[in-house]
């Protein structure tokens, strides 16, 4: 029977960028690694936006870098610099071809297109069932999510950060494109916490994000409207639509890690390595996998890889708040964005920040809804 040192369940940002690393380390030459996933080509499937501090891994992939960002609400409307930062994208086609160019150089890494079934452990290794077959390994890492895990459990709430974009060019020069516009909260909230996210790439190319931070997804056709209707108010009529994306993603404060186990460990989404309060995962991912690699070296037992800090109570707080007051994430973003530095704020966002840039951020908003959700769910009493 053929069974692989590591298998790789997921060839997207996560598993991709695994299996990159391995591919650089020698340490796993002699290693067999399989990587399943149901399509190898994904194309531009996703566009990929993080900070950074100066120069940094990615960047000769970049499609686009941005030395300022734009806020815009109700109650606070600035442009700022966020240098030594600054906002970055990648396209994820580029990405893809790079990392396989690496991993296609090692014949101890192969690759099966299929499905992947069920997976499970048994006998101190692992199965998995795919439409076509069934492989054997000692380590799993899995990057399949399975939503059933964190839709079918009361204890912490579940939003979706979810959006459609339109890649759109105009005729004429239109778009300021040293700043991305960050979040612009100047469009119809309708009980929810909705903005506008905008990426001008060139002066006469933009991707206009129509996207919400809340529980259920709404009919394709009103974000579509909302674009057209946001383009509208920005005097913006004569264009064409070059491609459009659309995303969910997860935002959850789910203990995805209590779902890893001796030889199986969740990467990427579907191991809790997207940041609950925002979606944000490919910067982290990038992180991650670093981290995993040297684990993989010096450690056998995958469940102690994944390790909680303070950020997950913070996301927990927000997103208790978020999913009992939908409306108010317009306010309570501003409110931030307001009275603290936006340096602090990517400092914090990113999971980088001090105790004492934590609570610049904490005291920045009204504690009321925060105080009340950290005493219900203290006591498990509904207020
Ligand atoms: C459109 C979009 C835009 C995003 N933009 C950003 C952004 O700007 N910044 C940011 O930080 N994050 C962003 N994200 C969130 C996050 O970075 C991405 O979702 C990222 O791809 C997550 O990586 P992953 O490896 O967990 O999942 P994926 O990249 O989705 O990889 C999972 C892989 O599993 C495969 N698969 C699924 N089911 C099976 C099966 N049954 N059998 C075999 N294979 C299977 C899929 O084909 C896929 O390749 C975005 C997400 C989306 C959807």
């Amino acid at each position: 029977m053929n069974q692989s040192s590591y298998i790789i369940l997921g060839a997207g940002a996560s598993g991709l960028l695994l299996a990159y690393r391995m591919s650089l380390d020698s340490y796993f030459d002699d290693k067999s690694i399989l990587i399943i996933d149901q399509v190898k080509d994904k194309g531009n499937d996703k566009t990929w936006c993080y900070w950074e501090e100066g120069e940094g891994e990615w960047d000769e992939l970049l499609t686009k870098k941005w030395p300022k960002v734009f806020f815009g609400s109700k109650d606070f409307t600035e442009t700022l610099d966020i240098s030594p930062y600054s906002y970055k994208m990648i396209r994820s086609e580029k990405f893809y071809h790079k990392l396989w160019r690496s991993i296609e150089l090692k014949p101890n890494i192969t690759f099966v297109e299929d499905s992947v079934k069920t997976y499970t452990e048994i006998d101190n290794r692992v199965k998995v069932v795919t439409n076509k077959s069934t492989y054997f390994g000692l380590k799993l890492l899995n990057s399949i999510l399975d939503k059933t895990m964190y839709e079918t459990q009361q204890k912490y709430p579940v939003l979706q950060q979810h959006f459609v974009g339109w890649f759109v060019k105009t005729k004429t020069d239109c778009f300021d494109d040293s700043i991305a516009t960050f979040m612009d909260f100047n469009v119809p909230q309708n009980g929810n916490t909705r903005f506008m996210y905008v990426l001008p790439i060139d002066k006469n190319i933009a991707l206009f994000e129509f996207t919400l931070f809340s529980k259920d997804l709404l009919e394709h056709s009103e974000y579509e409207e909302a674009i057209k209707d946001y383009l509208k108010e920005k005097k913006i009529t004569d264009f064409e639509i070059l491609e459009k994306e659309n995303g969910a993603i997860p935002m959850t404060s789910f203990k995805f890690e209590e779902l890893n186990s001796y030889n199986i460990l969740n990467i990427g989404t579907a191991g809790g390595w997207t940041k609950a309060s925002t979606g944000y995962t490919f910067y982290n991912t990038s992180k991650k996998t670093k981290d995993l690699v040297s684990f993989l070296k010096n450690e056998d037992d995958l469940s102690v890889f994944a390790k909680r800090t303070k950020y997950w109570f913070y996301d927990l707080n927000l997103l208790d708040v978020l999913a009992k007051n939908n409306e108010k994430g317009s306010l309570l973003f501003a409110s931030i964005f307001k009275k603290v530095n936006v340096k602090t704020i990517l400092k914090f966002l990113g999971e980088e920040s001090s105790l004492k840039e934590d609570l610049k951020i904490i005291t920045s908003v009204s504690p009321m809804p925060f105080i009340l959700s950290i005493v219900k769910r203290f006591l498990r009493i509904k207020l």
